[in-house]
C-alpha cells in the first residue's frame, strides 16, 4: 500500500497532531499512550466512567461532597503562576439562580479560549469553600448550548474517564475524542461479517464506539462493551485460525511413522510401564507425527508427571525414521539435566546424541555442528539460544521445546523461524510454495487455563498429562499462621528425627531494609540454633558459585544434610525422594502457580509429604488465596485462580506473548464470549477459507491492520 505523506493523510489515518487543540508537542505525548492517528484516538476507550448525579442548585451544595451544578459564566480570570508544578490558574465565577460559586482550574490554560461570560457550563467535582463561597477545583466540565431546552440538562451522566498520563489528563483526551468523533465515525467500517452481526444481535461498530465515549446509560454501555469485547476476541480467534490453516496447507513436515516394532523398541528403554495419561498424550503425538502436516502441540503436565519420557519417545520416533530431533531448554542447567536424564534411558543405544550449551568447549561445539549438518548426529539437546546461531540440520524432523515454568515466548518466535528452515523432507508431490518444517512440541509444567491457551497458544493443539506416575504420595498442604508456628516446627523436628529431610524456602538472599524479609542467609542461623537444633542444615541460594551449589545439592541428595535452606533456586529440577517436608516462608509473596511448583519438590518418595505455607501477614484475601492450595492439587484450578487474581502477564512471566493486549475483553470475565468468538471464527473460515467473499473484505483489512506483523498468512494468497 502506498502511503500519502502523513501531513496529508485524511480521515482515520490523519495524525493526531492535526486534530484541533493537539499540535506536535501534545501529539508526542499521545504517542506515548499508543495514540498516533485519529483511528487510534477513537479506539482509546475509557477505562471507567464517573457517575454524575442530577444537577443541584449552588445554595444546596455540601462541603466535601461531589456534586453537579449548572450555571452561567460571569467572569474569567487567567493568571500565570511560577510555583511548584503549577504554570497557570484559571478562575471562573459561576452563577445560578440561587448563588455564586468559584471555579478554579490549575494548569489548563487551553480552557481559557472556551470560557466567556454568558457561557453555560455543567460542572462536576468535589465542593470546597473559599471566602464563604462554594468552590470547585479542577471539576470536569461540559459546555451546554443556551439554545437547548434546559430540562434536557437535568439528568444524570456517565462521564468517560480515560487512562491518563503525567502530562495528559483524562479531560484533555476526552475533549480530543469528542472533537473528532462525529467526523470520524462514518469512516469506521464494520469488520464483523453480516451473518455474525445478525445472529448474535450485536450493536453496529459505529454505535458501539460512539457509546463507549458518550454513554447514555449503563445498559447501553454494557451492550457496547460486550460487542467490542466480542469483536476483539473474534478478530484474534480469526487470526489464529487463519494462521493454523496456513500452516496446515503450506507446511510440509516429514511423515514420522511409528510401527509396532518401533513402539516396542522404544518402550523397552523405560524401566516402567507408561501411565494412562502418558499413553493418551503419546497417542495424539504419534498420530500427529505420521502426518505431513507439521505437528504443533503443547504438552502440559505438572512437574514430575513424566513429560520427559513422552518427549523422548517422540524423539526416538523421529530418529527411527532417520530424521533428527532437537530438544531445547531455556537454560544450560536444564538442558544439561535433560541430557543426563536422557542418557540414563539411552544407555547402550546407538542413537548419536550430543549436548550443546554455552558451556560447551569450542572444539566440541564445532565438531558437533559439523556432524549435525552432515546428518551424523541424531539427537541434539541444547539451550534455546542454539537456534539463534547458524546451526544447520541435515534433516530436522522434530523440535521439542521445554518451557519449564517460564514461557520464553520470545524464543518461541525464533522457533517459528527455525521451523521454516527445515531440512530434507521426505518429499512427494510438494508444492513450490510449501515450507519444510519440523514437527513441533512444546512442554510446560505451568498448567495454563484454557482461556489463556486458546489465545496465547491458540495455534497449538493441547495434550494434558493429568495423572502422576504410580507410587507418588499425596502432599498435605497446611496454612500456618503466627499462632501455629511452634507446632509446625515441632512437626518438622519429628520428621527429621524419623530420618526424613526438609526444604525451607525463603524469598530473598540478603536482608533488605525496604522489604523486611527474613532472608535465607540470616534465617540459616535461626534454623540451626532455635528452630531445628541438632539438624544438619545447608544453604543454597542463587548467588552461590556453581560448584558450591553442586556440593550442597550433592550433600543433601546423599543425606549428609537434613535440611536445605534455600531461595527459589530449588524450583529447578531437584529430585530427592527422601525429602518429605516443604516449608515456605512468606508464602503470601508468591504466585499460587509458583507455590504449586515448589511443593512438587516433595512427595516424590514412598512416604507421605507435607507442605507448610508460613504466612503471618497479608490479611484475609492473602489467606483465602493460599487456601486454594490447601484445598486442591489440581494445577489447572490453581492457575485459574492465579489468572483471576494476578492477570495473564503474571502467569506467563512475560507480557509479550505475540498477540496484542486485549483492550476491552477480559480472559477472566469473558470466557463465554471467547467460546462464541472461537466457534464463529471457525464456522466463518469453514465457509470462506480465504476470506475472499465481498462480505468479508472489511474483516480481512481489519485483520491485516492488527496482525500484519504477527501472522504471515495475511500477506499471502
Ligand atoms: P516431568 O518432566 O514431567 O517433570 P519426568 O519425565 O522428569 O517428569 O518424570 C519424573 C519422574 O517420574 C522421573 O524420575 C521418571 O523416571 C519418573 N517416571 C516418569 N514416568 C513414569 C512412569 N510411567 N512410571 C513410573 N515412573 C515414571
Ligand atoms: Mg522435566
Amino acid at each position: 500500500m502506498k502511503v500519502a505523506p502523513r501531513a496529508y493523510a485524511e480521515g482515520l489515518d490523519k495524525p493526531v497532531q492535526y486534530v484541533r487543540g493537539v499540535g506536535p508537542y501534545r501529539a508526542s505525548q499521545l504517542a506515548g499512550l499508543g495514540i498516533e492517528t485519529v483511528y487510534d484516538l477513537i479506539h482509546y476507550y475509557p477505562f471507567r466512567y464517573e457517575f454524575q448525579d442530577r444537577p443541584q442548585t449552588i445554595d444546596s451544595l455540601m462541603l466535601d461532597v461531589p456534586a453537579t451544578i449548572i450555571g452561567a459564566v460571569q467572569r474569567v480570570r487567567f493568571r500565570p503562576i511560577r510555583k511548584r508544578g503549577l504554570d497557570s490558574s484559571l478562575q471562573v465565577d459561576l452563577m445560578d439562580s440561587t448563588g455564586r460559586a468559584r471555579i478554579v482550574w490549575f494548569n489548563m490554560p487551553y480552557l481559557r479560549d472556551r470560557l466567556a461570560a454568558g457561557q453555560i457550563l455543567r460542572l462536576h467535582g468535589k465542593v470546597g469553600v473559599d471566602r464563604d463561597e462554594a468552590q470547585m477545583i479542577n471539576p470536569s466540565v461540559e459546555w451546554l448550548d443556551s439554545g437547548d431546552d434546559p430540562t434536557t440538562w437535568n439528568t444524570t451522566r456517565l462521564v468517560p474517564v480515560y487512562r491518563a498520563c503525567e502530562q495528559l489528563s483524562s479531560a484533555m483526551i476526552g475533549r480530543w475524542v469528542r472533537e473528532v468523533l462525529d467526523d470520524a465515525l462514518p469512516a469506521v467500517e464494520e469488520p464483523l461479517p453480516p451473518a455474525v452481526l445478525g445472529e448474535r444481535g450485536w450493536l453496529p461498530r459505529r454505535e458501539a464506539i460512539a457509546c463507549m465515549h458518550r454513554p447514555t446509560d449503563e445498559t447501553q454501555l454494557a451492550a457496547a462493551r460486550a460487542r467490542l469485547a466480542y469483536e476483539e476476541l473474534f478478530l484474534m480467534q480469526s487470526a489464529i485460525a487463519l494462521q493454523r490453516q496456513w500452516g496446515e496447507r503450506h507446511g510440509r513436515a516429514p511423515e514420522l511413522v511409528t510401527t509396532p516394532l518401533i513402539d516396542q523398541r522404544i518402550r523397552k528403554r523405560f524401566p516402567f510401564p507408561l501411565t494412562k495419561a502418558q499413553d493418551r498424550a503419546l497417542d495424539a503425538i504419534v498420530a500427529d507425527l505420521k502426518q505431513s502436516r507439521p505437528m504443533a502441540r503443547l504438552l502440559q503436565g505438572d512437574v514430575g508427571s513424566g513429560k520427559t519420557v513422552v518427549a523422548l519417545y517422540a524423539a526416538l520416533v523421529a530418529v527411527a525414521n532417520r530424521h533428527q530431533c532437537a530438544i531445547l531448554a531455556p537454560t544450560a542447567v536444564l538442558a544439561t539435566q535433560h541430557f543426563h536424564n536422557i542418557e540414563k534411558y539411552l544407555a547402550g543405544s546407538r542413537v548419536r546424541r550430543c549436548l550443546i550449551t554455552g558451556k560447551t568447549g569450542r572444539a566440541d561445539r564445532a565438531r558437533y555442528l559439523t556432524e549435525v549438518a552432515a546428518g551424523r548426529m541424531d539427537l541434539v539437546v541444547g539451550t534455546q539460544a542454539l537456534l539463534e546461531e547458524n546451526i544447520r540440520f541435515a534433516s530436522l524432523g522434530l523440535v521439542i521445546v521445554d518451557e519449564q515454568h517460564k514461557f520464553g515466548v520470545a524464543q518461541r518466535a525464533t522457533m517459528k523461524g527455525a521451523r521454516a528452515q527445515g531440512g530434507r523432507g521426505t518429499g512427494g508431490g510438494r508444492d513450490s510454495r510449501d515450507w519444510l518444517m519440523p514437527h513441533y512440541l512444546v512442554m510446560t509444567a505451568t498448567p495454563i487455563p484454557r482461556t489463556l491457551s486458546m489465545t496465547v497458544f491458540g495455534d497449538l493443539d493441547v495434550s494434558v498429562i493429568n495423572e502422576l506416575p504410580p507410587g507418588r504420595q499425596p502432599i498435605f498442604t497446611r496454612l500456618v499462621g503466627e499462632g501455629d508456628q511452634a507446632e509446625a516446627w515441632l512437626h518438622v523436628r519429628q520428621r527429621i528425627a524419623a530420618g526424613e529431610q526438609a526444604y525451607i524456602v525463603y524469598p530473598l538472599v540478603e536482608e533488605s531494609d525496604s522489604l523486611d524479609l527474613k532472608a535465607a542467609t540470616v534465617e540459616l542461623e535461626r534454623v540451626r540454633h532455635d528452630l531445628l537444633p541438632g539438624a544438619r542444615v545447608g544453604l543454597l541460594h542463587g548467588r552461590m558459585k556453581k560448584n558450591d551449589k553442586q556440593a550442597v545439592m550433592n550433600n543433601f541428595t546423599a543425606h549428609r544434610l537434613d535440611v536445605l535452606v534455600a531461595t527459589t533456586v530449588i524450583e529447578v529440577g531437584v529430585d530427592v525422594p527422601n525429602a518429605t517436608v516443604m516449608v515456605i516462608e512468606h508464602a503470601e509473596r508468591y504466585g499460587l502457580s509458583a507455590l504449586h511448583q515448589l511443593r512438587g519438590r516433595v512427595g516424590r518418595g514412598c512416604k507421605p509429604s507435607v507442605c507448610l505455607l508460613m504466612s503471618d501477614s497479608g490479611g484475609q484475601t492473602a489467606r483465602q488465596r493460599l487456601e486454594v492450595l490447601c484445598a486442591t492439587s489440581d494445577g489447572f484450578r490453581i492457575a485459574e485462580e492465579d489468572l483471576r487474581i494476578r492477570g495473564p502477564g503474571e502467569l506467563l512471566g512475560t507480557r509479550q506473548h505475540g498477540y496484542p493486549e486485549l483492550r476491552v475483553a477480559s480472559l477472566v470475565d469473558d470466557v463465554e464470549l471467547l467460546m462464541q468468538a472461537r466457534d464463529d471464527a471457525a464456522a466463518l473460515l469453514a465457509e470462506d477459507p480465504n476470506l475472499s467473499k465481498p462480505n468479508h473484505g472489511c474483516l480481512r483489512s481489519e485483520l491485516r491492520r492488527r496482525f500484519r506483523d504477527k501472522v504471515a498468512f495475511i500477506n499471502v494468497g
